[in-house]
């Protein structure tokens, strides 16, 4: 699409969005209904179109971390909305007594999303529940490295919802660079770093505010007190979910140096009873395309060449078919700072293990590194716990487990630093693309009729009483 398309079809959603600035609560249930509808109807087919996109994709993940997720967003936003959109009163400033306050959530306008091609479907429509809800119209630009699903989801939408309401544009990353060069009244993008910059340069443009949902490498530390079996059973659960191609997944655990072969011995265990096999496995889901496959097996060998020693988890007897994408989950050991698995996000099955000698190493190795997406820390020691949670910055953190946070309505969910700016999910969402607006609402008498010009002794005087009261 070019971008003359593209800035028609904004021109007719903002054109819309003035005649409607404010949709009834009604309005917005009905359009969340309508994309409940389309998930329960086409859900299947969406998933088999992901699955086809990455040569496998378990149908089981997508039905979790994507249609079960979106649906229950959906679930939480309709049963709240309600008090979401009531005007919200404050207290008032003694001075200004006895005026009211109160905040007033408006939609913004038209809203742009710019998602990737991990969680296709969570990802493009996650944010587009939260923007409806607030009351916005929404443009949706889904990764081309799923065209088959991005294809189905265009045609789904336009089936359900008017071009004016939502709809979704097409295209690789010159669309992309046109779309978020669009004067949109909010763009939210989910996407690696790099890009995220770039998006950010393109709405500084128009000073539109963005919303950046990035990535980064984010740690899973284990405390002296962690009990190793169960922790890496569940890193090894959440780093192979999506076949570790997942924002926040475990991207290298820190643990304590006489815990690492214990660690070791219970991750392969963990692997081999998810994965009895692996290429003829529909749960073990593909790496998503060629390139990305020969990025992951590059950065072992890499590591490999430089020292680190490659732990692959393969099941006894079966030979790996590169064909199907399915990588080995791997892990890494002996890696050096300086390599490139311990430098770039990993997006992948691979793990580096990395000792430490005292717990405060391992807040020092996380704190000397770009502020992560997602920490994770596993342990019983509550004064240590505490140590973690309050002397490091990250999107988020889910203690004694991996993911999960991010399944929490009640839980903002974004990044922080280098991993993103911004947050949304559940009234967080809401919020985000709402402009809360604040209304201070006069009284017949008021004292500050009091305080004008021509300033005298009762100006003094009340500004005395005023300072006295502060
Ligand atoms: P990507 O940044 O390559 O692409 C994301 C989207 O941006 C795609 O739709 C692409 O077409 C578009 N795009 C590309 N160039 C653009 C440009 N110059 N201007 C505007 N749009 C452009 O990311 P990806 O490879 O699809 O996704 C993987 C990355 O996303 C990883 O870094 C991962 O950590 C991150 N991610 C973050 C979250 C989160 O919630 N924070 C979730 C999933 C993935």
């Amino acid at each position: 699409m070019d971008a003359s398309c593209i800035a028609a079809l904004l021109a007719r959603q903002r054109e819309a969005f003035a005649h409607e600035p404010y949709p009834s609560l009604e309005t917005r249930l009905a359009r969340l209904r309508r994309l409940q509808d389309l998930l329960e109807r086409d859900g299947d087919r969406l998933a088999q179109a992901i699955s086809a996109d990455f040569g496998n994709r378990s149908l089981h993940e997508t039905a979790i971390a994507e249609t079960f997720f979106v649906l229950a967003g959906i679930a939480h936003t309709r049963r709240h909305l309600k008090r979401w959109m009531k005007a919200r009163r404050v207290a008032t400033s003694f001075h200004s007594l006895p005026g009211t306050s109160r905040i007033l959530a408006q939609p913004v306008g038209a809203v742009g999303i710019v998602s990737p091609w991990n969680y296709p479907l969570q990802l493009a429509l996650a944010p587009a529940v939260a923007a409806l809800a607030a009351g916005n119209r929404v443009m949706i630009k889904p990764s081309e490295l799923t065209p088959g699903f991005s294809a189905l989801l265009a045609e789904r939408i336009a089936q359900s919802f008017a071009l004016e309401e939502c709809v979704v544009v097409q295209g690789g990353a010159d669309v992309g660079r046109t779309f978020a060069s669009q004067p949109f009244d909010h763009l939210f993008f989910t996407g690696s770093t790099a890009v995220g910059r770039q998006v950010a340069l393109a709405a500084a443009a128009n000073l539109t505010p963005v919303t950046l949902e990035l990535g980064g490498k984010s740690p899973a530390i284990l405390d002296p007190s962690a009990d190793v079996g169960q922790a890496a059973a569940r890193i090894a659960a959440g780093k192979l979910f999506n076949a570790g191609q997942t924002c926040i997944a475990p991207d290298y655990v820190l643990l304590p140096r006489a815990q690492r072969d214990a660690f070791t011995d219970a991750y392969r265990q963990a692997v081999l009873r998810m994965y009895p096999r692996l290429d003829d496995n529909p749960d073990y889901t593909s790496i998503v395309n060629e390139r990305h496959y020969q990025r992951l097996q590059n950065l072992a060998s890499e590591a490999e060449a430089g020292g680190a020693r490659a732990l692959r988890i393969s099941p006894a007897g079966e030979m790996e078919r590169p064909q199907l994408r399915k990588l080995r989950p791997t892990l890494l050991l002996d890696v050096q700072p300086g390599m490139a698995v311990m430098r770039e996000e990993i997006f992948g099955p691979l793990l580096p293990v990395i000792p430490y000698d005292t717990p405060d190493e391992a807040i020092a190795f996380v704190n000397a590194r770009p502020r992560p997406l997602a920490l994770y820390w596993f342990g019983k020691d509550a004064a240590r716990q505490r140590e973690v949670l309050t002397r490091t910055v990250a999107g988020g953190m889910t203690v004694n487990d991996v993911l999960l946070h991010i399944a929490q309505e009640n839980l903002p969910f974004g990044g922080v630093g280098e991993s993103g700016i911004g947050a949304y999910h559940g009234e967080y969402g809401f919020r985000l693309f709402s402009k809360e607006k604040p209304v201070f609402e006069q009284s017949r008498w008021a004292g500050s009729d009091m305080l004008r010009p021509p300033y005298g002794a009762q100006a003094e005087r009340i500004l005395r009483v005023l300072r006295k009261l502060v």
